[in-house]
């Protein structure tokens, strides 16, 4: 619930600014029209933003729910956050690719052996 609120608010003040462009475009106050057109871009991007990071964190709720249930859920697409952000580079700890876990494993084990 805390997580959609700002979601809401910001959906909410997109709303509001729509029709305050609207109103002061039709009273010919342009350059304010302009200034709420702006604003209703940013908070129309915020919305969009924590809808799609709301829908993340319910997909790696139910992909770690799965897990911790026996069963071989596919990885996300995109594996992980740091993983869309590096472009492939880098993994975080949330990191749903179970190749990659495996291979890690494997790696701290190998490590583990040859110390
Ligand atoms: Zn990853």
């Amino acid at each position: 619930m805390g997580i959609r609120r700002y979601q809401y608010a910001a959906t909410a003040g997109a709303v509001l600014l729509t029709a305050a462009t609207i109103t002061t475009a039709l009273n010919g106050l342009y350059i304010q029209a302009c200034l709420f057109a702006v604003g209703v871009l940013i908070l129309t991007e915020a919305a969009l933003r924590e809808h799609r990071r709301h829908r993340r964190a319910r997909a790696e709720c139910e992909w770690a729910r799965r897990r911790a249930l026996g069963e071989n859920p596919a990885p996300l697409n995109p594996c992980c956050l740091l993983a869309a952000a590096s472009g492939g580079q880098a993994h975080d700890h949330k990191c749903t690719d179970h190749s990659l876990e495996q291979f890690l494993t494997q790696v701290e084990a190998e490590y583990r052996d040859r110390t």
